[in-house]
């Protein structure tokens, strides 16, 4: 395949953005661009966008993972946590709808928080132990567990997903295994 000399220099031109995992600081990653998407279609475009330009992309949620996996040299680097919002809370099965980037301390204000300062019977089954400013997404994606090892690990918490991809959406039920 003949190099393109122009996007060759265009990309070393461009300035680096360093980034790093929030924990261990073993991860230091230049990568090219970090959009911060509020909405689903902001996602889609992003998305869509690293595939015609045939740029790597990785997600990066709370930035926890010791691995590097949310980093790529060079890539577009989704940055998760603005998409944010709580959906919906059913308050007699405890179920919550919320976005992927949302974290921990805003997933336990949501329920706890009632009108009138109301007595909250719910709580989390599970959570990471040793630190709080993690996604739902990126608890979705390392399946997590919690302390308890007896108890099945997150996805047995999540009752559907609905997958963002750059051309279509769907959901996916999680109780059918
Ligand atoms: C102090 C500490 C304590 C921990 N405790 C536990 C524990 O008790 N149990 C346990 O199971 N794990 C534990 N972990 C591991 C942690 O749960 C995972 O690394 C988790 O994925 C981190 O979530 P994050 O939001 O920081 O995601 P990131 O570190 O930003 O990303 C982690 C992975 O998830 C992917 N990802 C993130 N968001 C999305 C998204 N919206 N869509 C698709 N992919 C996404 C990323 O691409 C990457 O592959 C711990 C980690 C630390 C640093």
């Amino acid at each position: 395949m003949p190099r393109n000399h122009d996007s060759l220099t265009a990309r070393r031109i461009s300035p680096a953005i360093w980034v790093n995992d929030t924990h261990s600081g073993l991860n230091r990653t230049a990568v090219s661009r970090v959009p911060e998407p509020r909405t689903v279609v902001d996602v889609a475009r992003v998305v869509r966008r690293s595939r015609s330009e045939g740029r790597p992309l990785a997600v990066a949620g709370g930035r926890h993972a010791m691995g590097g996996q949310q980093f790529l040299s060079g890539g577009t680097m989704l940055d998760m946590r603005r998409l944010k919002r709580v959906r919906g809370f059913d308050d007699e099965r405890g179920l919550l709808e919320v976005e992927a980037g949302i974290q921990w301390p805003d997933v336990i204000r949501a329920y706890l928080t009632r009108p009138g300062g109301m007595y909250s019977p719910w709580g989390i089954r599970q959570k990471q132990t040793g630190a709080d400013r993690l996604t739902i997404g990126g608890a979705v994606a390392a399946n997590i567990h919690g302390r308890g090892l007896t108890a099945p690990p997150f996805i047995g918490d999540l009752e559907s997903l609905e997958p963002i991809g750059g051309l279509e959406r769907g959901t996916c039920d999680c109780s059918a295994g």
